[in-house]
């Protein structure tokens, strides 16, 4: 314990010395680079550009998206751990960075210790889609076809740690029937297949399928939370279509390279908040099947606790279904 205290604030002690004083006085002076580390156009890059154009506003600087997408968000994350701590490079991750450091045995970053916590961003709720002809008209008969086809469906994902592959875990666990899964960069890719028919079946969340459902695009067959969500009220729980415990909800957070300076992610945890207490934001994220966390969650601390538990409810699970990316 000793040892690591003092880690740190050596680790705090030099952050501070590579970072100019006038990059804390003045920060930020000019543009703020927001690592999403999925595809462009996906759900996390839709939660992303909402809250960076709103927290743009406030910084009085452009907070420009990179989609560092691959590898199941650990590029984008090694691409902000490796970054200076200066404040101009956050990264938008979600409940991946709590799986990540189980499923992953070898990264080239700390996926643990690599990062400053700035604040938690949201819950989105997931649902459960098929291409449009699928041959199933809820879940009941969708956990049929599985079970007798699996050999011949395909199951697209955006990689080992993506939300998208953490449900597809879920459901093979609920149904008992593994399927050949197809990873991409990011589930609008994986969208684009789904529509095209060339993929079967995905799990993804409200911020991506939202729009698809409601065009009547693609087929949803659940929503992965305990209760119906109020953007997609005809859409059963999976608990209410016969599958308890599927569920899964998937929190984003915002972080900053280790060493980032204090005064930095505090004016970027206020960016945030203001962020989150905009009303277009808060509409957006209505619309599309989510929230702005309470302001009371999007603190350092909370964010920093309530990755560190959700590292240890996933670890147990992950070890259990003994699927590690190597
Ligand atoms: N969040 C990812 C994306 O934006 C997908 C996933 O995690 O499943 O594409």
């Amino acid at each position: 314990m000793i040892t690591l205290g003092k880690r740190a604030l050596l680790g705090a002690g030099l952050a501070t010395l590579a970072a100019p004083a006038w990059a804390q006085g003045n920060y930020p002076t000019r543009p703020i680079t927001m690592v999403i580390p999925f595809a462009a156009g996906g759900p996390t890059d839709t939660v992303g550009r909402l809250i960076a154009q709103a927290m743009g506003a406030n910084l009085g600087q452009t907070v420009v998206i990179e989609n560092v997408g691959g590898a199941g968000g650990t590029l984008g994350a090694q691409r902000v751990a490796q970054a200076r701590p200066d404040g101009y490079t956050i990264l938008l991750h979600h409940i991946g960075m709590a799986t990540i450091p189980t499923l992953y045995r070898r990264l080239a970053y700390d996926p643990i210790n690599g990062f400053e916590t700035i604040g938690l961003v949201t819950e989105v709720p997931m649902t459960l889609i098929a291409r449009r002809d699928f041959p199933a008209s809820n879940l009941a008969e969708l956990v049929q076809v599985v079970r007798r086809d699996r050999e011949k469906l395909n199951y697209a994902n955006a990689g080992v740690g993506a939300a998208s592959h953490l449900c597809g875990l879920l459901l093979q666990k609920a149904v008992d029937a593994p399927m050949t899964t197809v990873p991409y960069r990011g589930t609008a890719p994986a969208m684009n297949d789904l529509l095209a028919g060339t993929v079967d079946l995905m799990c993804d969340q409200t911020t991506n399928t939202t729009e698809q459902i409601r065009a009547g695009t693609v087929k949803v067959f659940a929503v992965t939370t305990p209760e119906p969500i109020a953007a997609l009220p005809n859409v059963p729980t999976a608990a209410q279509g016969g599958l308890p415990g599927f569920e899964v909800s998937v929190w984003h957070g915002l972080y900053a390279p280790k060493g980032t300076p204090r005064p930095i992610i505090d004016r970027l945890n206020q960016a945030l908040l203001a962020a989150l207490q905009d009303p277009n934001v808060a509409r957006r994220m209505a619309d599309l099947g989510t929230a702005p966390v309470a302001a009371a969650r999007a603190t350092p601390e909370v964010h920093r606790q309530f990755w560190q538990a959700d590292i240890a409810k996933w670890r147990p699970l992950i070890q259990a279904a003994g699927q590690y990316a190597d």
